[in-house]
């Protein structure tokens, strides 16, 4: 692959996700694990050794059941959801994140649990892994997972959950890379995206909003994207204020936004 493309193209279709990705999926994300998949002994096994970190054994389970994908499936989840790269992923642990990568485990949302964790490391190489195995054109991995058994709703984005985290060193890490940051629409925008995404579930259609606006609000990625970082936190300080009367049930929502991005510019 093109590695300067694919650079440019990795996280670029962020921008207007934040609104127009609630449409996709009207219900909330749940907890609850896929319907009834009953985890095999050897699965059970394989769980428990991610969990531990035990390498040895996860790469001899998977080496000997290479053959009996109905035995054990590498993408298997315990009741809590997780797969073995997650367990990895929230244990920090390198050796393994990179053994199950090279031996092909969906990746799915892992790069959003690993910023979510904010566990440096385990960002790049899940996003070198994504600019290895993303098509041009298609979802990202993080994109593409089925809702109903994500932690995240559709309009968090790497870039939007780096900065509810205000952490600068991933949030330049996605910039550098060609991550846009979120452009919420107007309240009263009446394009399809909006409408749509409104009329199917309004306290989403809002709720979207309100991340798009507490990431832009982050000092951290103000002070990385913005020439003037003190106009920026006026402007938006006045944007807030202005949705706070507009949006009155999200008030306090809004409120949060300001405080984070004043607290932190202010001083
Ligand atoms: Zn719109």
């Amino acid at each position: 692959m093109n590695n300067s493309e694919s650079q440019q193209n990795l996280l670029s279709n962020e921008a207007g996700q934040g609104v127009s990705g609630g449409a996709r999926s009207g219900s909330m994300p749940s907890l609850t694990a896929p319907a009834d998949y009953i985890l095999g002994p050897v699965e059970k096994h394989f769980l428990l050794s991610a969990e531990r970190g035990d390498c040895a054994t996860v790469r001899r389970l998977l080496e000997e059941n290479k053959d009996h994908p109905e035995l054990l499936n590498i993408n298997c989840v315990d009741p809590l959801n997780r797969s073995a790269l997650i367990a990895a992923i929230e244990n920090e642990n390198i050796d393994l994140i990179q053994l199950l990568l090279e031996l092909g485990i969906q990746v799915k949302d892992a790069l959003l649990h690993a910023i979510k964790e904010e566990y440096v490391e385990g960002v790049e190489i899940l996003l070198e892994h994504e600019e290895k195995i993303h098509q041009p054109g298609q979802p990202y991995s993080w994109e593409a997972v089925d809702r109903s058994a994500s932690n995240f709703t559709p309009d968090i984005t790497p870039l939007t959950l780096a900065a509810h985290m205000n952490n600068y060193e991933i949030l330049k890490i996605l910039l550098d890379r060609g991550a846009t940051l979120p452009t919420p629409h107007d309240v009263r925008c009446g394009c399809d995206d909006c409408v749509t995404s409104s009329e199917t579930d309004s306290l989403r259609h809002s709720q979207s909003r309100i991340n798009a606006y507490r990431a832009l609000s982050s000092p951290s990625l103000i002070a990385l994207s913005s020439r003037d970082p003190l106009l920026t936190a006026f402007e938006l300080s006045w944007e807030l204020r202005r949705l706070q009367t507009v949006e009155s049930e999200f008030r306090q929502e809004y409120e949060v936004s300001m405080d984070t991005e004043f607290l932190n510019m202010n001083c």
